[in-house]
């Protein structure tokens, strides 16, 4: 550890140097960079979902679809924009003749988190802002993905000299050791837990941060719509990655009388996608990250039971996967009504007055997001006022992420700033306001201000009113 301290401290300071550099890089520049990082990824596909199916089991499918391509759509968009984001926006000055305009310069030295459910994406998401901005930056990619972990340090090393972007691969210990350090900024992927020892330690040195966290996603289904045509919608958000996503549906409300017909739609959805002639089909259901996980969920779901739960659809595991589960009558009090799930297990409760699910959605901490399913604009407009959250989507489930004119991120505890698109530069950057004075002398009313103030307090006055 005495080595690898020593050996931050020197990418420390080498980035530290070397930010003047990267900071006064033009957009086409950063541009070129975005678009090697590309060819590089690209290059790299098969090697990607060999180490995406070595941590996770993760279907290539999924890997192409949630880890690769909304990375490669981020570069896109950056190519066609960065060039308009980065120009300084001019604004109205209330001094006549002077100027006032927002510069955005980037933040300087950056740290990235990745978590391990998306560990590729989670990885290179953030650091797609982080260069358009025009930061250096080093990354820590999560432990508990290791092959994604050592296949990211090539194509990083590939594509950037240490002295611009540097990774470091390690466990609690590295990630501790790199908060010591004063970065001006660092941007978190991972538990509300380990997010506030972030902010914690951010403080010490005033960095800013980005907390991207997790919550419990609830789902309210209005009694109106049509069950059969928005099950697979909630059950595919449901169950991709085995549940490990953070804007996962956590648990569903669905209108007491409705109840049997919506577990039956799921029962058949699992059937459907996740079996053949009774079998598990392995290759389309991820895996439980780790045997720690997975007893996590085994827990829940024994906890669950203990207070009343009835396990409708899965339950079992198998070769660490965890079988699409359904569960109904689950106690508000049951560790699964408490805490984020973050595996494939749904509750589903019910409802006879909407009114109640909006408190008890608010007597949780903000979610990252919350899914409403109507078709009555009222119903919708309602709940999203009577509630809070940091995205919603209307009529589907985890879609608001992937527009890139929405800004992405939680609220409170489901995190502090977003990013993506435009909001991604903004969140790397830093706005400096800088006006522009007229010449000395040509305006009159300059040396108002100047002592000698007599006479000058009641015309001040006069003015105020
Ligand atoms: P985690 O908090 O355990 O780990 C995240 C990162 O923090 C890892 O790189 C880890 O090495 C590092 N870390 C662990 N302990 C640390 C410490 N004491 N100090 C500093 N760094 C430390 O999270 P996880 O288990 O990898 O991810 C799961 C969580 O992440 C879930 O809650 C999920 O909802 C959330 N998540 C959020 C988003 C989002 O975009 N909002 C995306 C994915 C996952």
């Amino acid at each position: 550890m005495v080595d690898v301290k020593a050996k931050l401290q020197e990418v420390f300071q080498l980035q530290k140097m070397h930010q003047h550099v990267i900071k006064i890089t033009c957009a086409e520049e950063r541009i070129e960079k975005l678009q090697k990082l590309k060819v590089e990824i690209l290059a790299q596909a098969p090697a990607i979902i060999e180490a995406l199916q070595q941590d996770l089991g993760k279907p290539a499918f999924e890997v192409a679809s949630s880890e690769m391509l909304s990375v490669i759509s981020e570069i896109d968009y950056y190519a066609e924009n960065l060039k308009q984001w980065m120009e300084p926006v001019e604004v109205p000055s209330r001094n006549e003749g002077a100027q006032a305009k927002i510069i955005s310069e980037p933040k300087g030295q950056c740290l990235i988190y990745s978590a391990w459910n998306y560990p590729f994406m989670l990885l290179f998401l953030p650091l797609i802002p982080a260069i358009g901005a025009g930061n250096v930056c080093i990354l820590k990619p999560s432990e508990m993905a290791p092959a994604t972990s050592s296949l990211s340090v090539k194509i990083i090393n590939k594509v950037f000299d240490e002295s611009e972007v540097a990774v470091f691969e390690g466990g609690v210990d590295v990630a501790t050791a790199l908060l010591e350090l004063p970065f001006n900024h660092i941007f978190f992927t991972g538990s509300t837990h380990v997010g506030r020892e972030i902010m914690q330690a951010a403080g010490k040195h005033l960095a800013s941060v980005t907390l991207e966290l997790g919550g419990k996603c609830p789902v309210i289904i209005d009694e109106q719509v049509d069950l059969e045509k928005i099950v697979p919608r909630i059950a595919s958000g449901k169950y991709t990655n085995a549940g490990q996503v953070c804007l996962a549906p956590d648990h569903v409300y669905v209108k007491e009388n409705q109840l049997e017909e919506f577990v039956r739609l799921v029962g058949e959805y699992i059937q459907r996608s996740y079996f053949e002639n009774g079998e598990l089909t392995k290759t389309d259901l991820s895996k439980i990250v780790n045997e720690r996980n997975l007893q996590r969920l085994e827990g829940l779901l024994e906890d669950a039971i203990s207070k009343g739960a009835n396990v409708r659809y899965g339950g079992e595991i198998e070769d660490r996967r965890f079988y699409p589960t359904v569960l109904t009558d689950v106690s508000l009090d049951a560790k699964i009504m408490q805490e984020e799930i973050f595996g494939p297990i749904l509750p589903v409760l019910t409802y006879t007055d909407l009114e109640d699910v909006i408190n008890q959605i608010n007597a949780r901490p903000k979610p990252l997001g919350l899914y409403i399913f109507s078709e009555d604009q009222s119903v919708v407009n309602s709940l999203l006022s009577q509630t809070s959250s940091g995205g919603a989507t209307v009529n589907d489930v985890l879609r608001h992420m992937l527009e890139p004119n929405l800004p992405f991120g939680g609220v409170n505890e489901s995190g502090i700033g977003r990013y993506t698109g435009i909001f991604g530069f903004k969140e790397f950057s830093h706005e400096r306001g800088v006006l522009y004075q007229t010449p000395v002398g040509s305006n009159p009313l300059e040396t108002f201000a100047h002592a000698p103030y007599k006479g000058k307090l009641e015309m001040l006055m006069q003015r105020m009113k």
